[in-house]
């Protein structure tokens, strides 16, 4: 029994749902108003930060558990499986934990004790591997969390990198909401590639549905080898690909296919780092380090368009888990980075 009544209500449009896995997606596009100054296209942000895991992988980890379920790969009373540290852990965690499922995640051992709490929380088992190992190592995270899967009676291996069911969890939602969302009026979408399944599909979807029109620009970190760069380590979590240096064979993710990408901006640390901060000062908006990425590569973009283009961007989690980081004047200090002031100044009254 529910309070609805399914014939004449539009349950959805109300806001009510009968699982918090039906509150995933229908993200809002958000206009941001101030750091485009001087600019004369539209730039909206689509905010992935409120999805009820607080990021985008929501849309891949409940597509990929209903995929599995569909081809029975994944069975009442089965254990979803993951080798991962980040968002797509959380959100597997949780659609398991909607569904029934038990969960298992892999972490590396310079994963942060928040994130591990919050695996935890969900009820998910987190089993800490030797982090840098190299991607044959039997040590190597993914390689951990194959062999769980493959020892866990009812075991189920998530593999975000080659599943097809990330790329098109954007490709039936994201991409779709961008259309309807801009009524067709999108020009250009930007976003960061990580496994590259946010880009693919939603990219995928919108060329196909403007007859090509619509532009897919990829933001990179400048040293990431998806752009081009060498390799070498930054310091914004999530997003692109380096070469592990004792393994020269390391390809590019299933889940990434690089035709989508029309022009790829590579961006610095610095420049993602400036544009964060003034998002949270500016826009009011608190977001992570991936979103300063493909905001930088939006804004760039945007400088070159007219009045008539609409730019959207995605932003892929909240700025509340990496306060002790790109927002802590300390940790921008110690890496040479500028600093994030707070306005500061007399609070009103203080003598
Ligand atoms: N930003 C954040 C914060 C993420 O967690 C991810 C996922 N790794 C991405 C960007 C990249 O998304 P995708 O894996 O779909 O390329």
């Amino acid at each position: 029994m529910t309070i609805l009544d399914p014939p004449t209500v539009d349950a959805a449009s109300l806001g009510v749902y009968d699982s918090i896995t039906d509150a995933i997606g229908n993200t809002p596009l958000v206009r941001l108003n101030r750091v485009t100054e001087g600019i004369s296209a539209t730039v909206y942000a689509k905010l992935e930060f409120l999805n009820p895991g607080g990021s985008v992988k929501d849309r891949a980890a409940l597509a990929m558990i209903r995929a599995a379920e569909e081809s029975g790969e994944l069975l009442p009373g089965g254990t979803v499986v993951e080798g991962t540290s980040g968002n797509t852990g959380v959100g597997l965690t949780l659609v398991a934990a909607a569904r029934g499922y038990r969960s298992v995640v892999v972490v590396p051992d310079k994963t942060s004790a928040e994130k591990i709490g919050l695996l935890r929380a969900h009820g998910a088992q987190v089993h800490v591997t030797p982090g840098g190992r190299p991607s044959h190592h039997p040590e190597f995270v993914r390689n951990v969390a194959i062999r769980l899967a493959a020892e866990i009676p009812g075991g189920w291996l998530a593999g975000q990198y080659d599943n097809p069911a990330n790329p098109d969890a954007h490709r039936t939602t994201t991409g779709p909401e961008i259309w309807r969302q801009t009524q067709g009026r999108v020009t250009h979408f930007v976003a960061g590639v990580g496994t590259g399944g946010t880009i693919t599909g939603t990219g995928e979807f919108l060329a196909e549905v403007s007859g090509g029109a619509v532009q897919t620009v990829g933001a990179d970190p400048e040293t990431s080898v998806y752009g081009g760069g060498d390799g070498r380590a930054w310091y914004i979590e999530s997003v692109g690909h380096f070469l592990h240096p004792q393994t020269e064979t390391d390809e590019w993710p299933d889940s990434y296919h690089p035709d989508v990408v029309d022009r790829l901006e590579r961006i610095t640390d610095v420049e993602a780092l400036t544009v964060l901060h003034r998002l949270a000062r500016e826009e009011g908006l608190l977001v992570g380090g991936s979103a300063g990425t493909a905001v930088a590569a939006a804004l760039r973009v945007a400088r070159t368009l007219g009045p008539d283009d609409v730019v959207v961007v995605i932003v892929p989690d909240s700025g509340r888990a990496y306060l002790s980081k790109y927002f802590d004047n300390e940790w921008l200090g110690r890496l040479g980075f500028p600093l994030y002031h707070a306005p500061s100044g007399p609070v009103v009254g203080d003598a």
